[in-house]
């Protein structure tokens, strides 16, 4: 018996890295598993390996970023599925240059993935979870979001309200037996993180006590806690999973 069985979860940005190792994660632990990415093969490979677990998947593909796309996919989810139990808001993008040098462009298209789209799913989800007097929201923000980085005005910023977000969203909907917390990564090896150069990485290690980079499966697990029995008790929280690198 798993942690999750015959829970529905939607997973975001599920078509590769942390939401993808989420989705699968989730699968052995019962739950069956939205899978929404914006790249419809990442979302359908995705879908595809949950059901290789035994159980259930659905395939979205969706551009958060576009408000009315995503309400109509949360309205196509539910018609699926019938309920959603959790909602893991993981999809995110980084356009990163000097605050001197930001275009309008890459303010935008990250706001309006990051936040925007959590902002979306969420309030898509809301009347479900209400109804259902049950729920868990997780959010993937990062330690970007708590301490700020050079040449990521526009992430940060992002990540910093989806913490603003899961507080006031704990809050509205505790009454409603719903949770809502986030999680923040610290540097976990990915696509995102494979644009790192060396030095990059070398003065990253530095800053981290356990002197490595995190894996997806290390953000997985987290959100299985949250998710899970672990978590009935935790709402409003940001859990840092970063090697000890912001204490
Ligand atoms: P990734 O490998 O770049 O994957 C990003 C995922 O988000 C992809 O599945 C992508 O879809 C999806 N996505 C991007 N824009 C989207 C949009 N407009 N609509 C729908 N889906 C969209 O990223 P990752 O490293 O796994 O990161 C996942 C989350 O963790 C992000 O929110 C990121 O900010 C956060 N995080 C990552 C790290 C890290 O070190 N990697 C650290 C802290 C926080 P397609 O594949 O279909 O294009």
């Amino acid at each position: 018996m798993g942690q999750m069985n015959d829970q529905i979860a939607v997973v975001t940005g599920a078509g590769r890295g942390i939401g993808k190792a989420i989705a699968l994660r989730f699968a052995e632990e019962g739950a069956n598993v939205v899978c929404l990415s914006r790249t419809e093969s990442n979302a359908e490979s995705a879908a595809e390996a949950v059901r290789a677990k035994g159980r259930r998947a659905w395939a979205f593909s969706v551009d958060i970023s576009d408000t009315l796309e995503t309400q109509e996919a949360a309205k196509a989810i539910l018609k699926e599925t019938g309920r959603v139990d959790i909602l893991v808001n993981n999809a995110g993008v980084t356009r990163d240059d000097l605050l001197m040098r930001m275009s309008e462009e890459a303010w935008d298209t990250v706001l309006d993935t990051n936040l925007k789209g959590a902002f979306s799913m969420c309030k898509a989800f809301t009347r479900t979870f209400m109804k259902q007097r049950q729920g868990r929201i997780i959010n993937i923000s990062s330690v970007i979001g708590l301490m700020g980085n050079a040449g990521q005005t526009n992430y940060a910023a992002s990540k910093a309200g989806l913490i603003g977000l899961t507080k006031s969203i704990a809050r509205e909907l505790a009454v409603r037996n719903v949770t809502c917390n986030a999680i923040a990564p610290g540097f976990i090896e990915t696509d995102m993180t494979a644009e790192l150069n060396e030095d990059q990485k070398e003065g990253i290690l530095n800053q981290i006590p356990l002197k490595k980079l995190g894996n997806p499966d290390d953000i997985a697990h987290a959100a299985i806690y949250l998710a899970g029995p672990g978590g009935r008790y935790l709402t409003g929280q940001v859990l840092t999973v970063d090697g000890g690198m912001v204490m």
